[in-house]
């Protein structure tokens, strides 16, 4: 995270920060809670699994997820993917590799369909990947898995309809025989975008699946 030369912070502009972001924005953004949900990373006050994964486990063992989506770091992702900041790629990445337990032995970013790829011109997942991977010296499977559906977007859905919206829209071509995967993604809203991957990379083989999210919503 740090440079050598004296930058501007991101968010309020003070001049001279060691790093893209001054040490009070840091400390403001919303870190979540390590008492969560130890499967899907959801802020719970005790216990350790939540209702929803105890009624219906997910096909992913674990969400890793630095922050809620809340401001400013929904702005900071908000600009990052439809305002092309893509420098930003570098300092989510970064807070992301700091954050996770590193005993995987692959990333695979969350595939972008081709559709949507032309639309953005890069796939966000997988940009924060690359960051992550050169951080934490993780292997990064960039080619392992297609999106092969263009779907409405799921932020446009109702919840209930998300699960079904993602049914079979991802191709897994590796053999991936016993490999624990972080799959990296930007935001984690419903887990069912993250759960159908997870079904696709164990039948081609994973052992383990888990999510490293730079943030996960929160239910209101
Ligand atoms: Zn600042
Ligand atoms: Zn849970």
């Amino acid at each position: 995270m740090r440079s050598l030369l004296p930058q501007s912070c991101q968010l309020c502009g003070a001049e001279g920060t060691a790093g893209p972001l001054c040490a009070p924005c840091l400390a403001d953004l919303p870190w979540l809670s390590r008492d969560a949900c130890a499967v899907c990373a959801l802020p719970l006050p005790c216990g350790s699994v939540c209702g929803a994964c105890l009624d219906r486990p997910p096909r992913f063992h674990r969400v890793e997820s630095v922050f809620a989506y809340a401001f400013p770091v929904d702005a900071l992702i908000h600009a990052y993917k439809y305002r092309g900041r893509l420098a930003l790629a570098r300092l989510l990445g970064d807070l992301l590799a700091q954050r996770v337990a590193l005993d995987v032995d692959a990333i695979v970013p969350m595939p972008l369909a081709r559709g949507r790829l032309a639309e953005r011109g890069f796939n966000q997942a997988l940009e924060i990947a690359r960051v992550v991977a050169a951080r934490t010296g993780v292997a990064l499977l960039p080619r392992a898995c297609r999106k092969v559906t263009d779907t409405p977007a799921q932020a446009t859905l109702p919840w209930k309809e998300r699960a079904s919206n993602v049914r079979r829209v991802f191709v897994c071509d590796a053999d991936l025989g016993g490999r624990r995967i972080a799959v990296v993604d930007d935001v984690l809203t419903t887990g069912a975008t993250l759960n159908e991957l997870a079904r696709v990379l164990r039948k081609a083989g994973a052992a383990e699946v888990r999510g490293w999210m730079v943030a996960r919503t929160l239910p209101r």
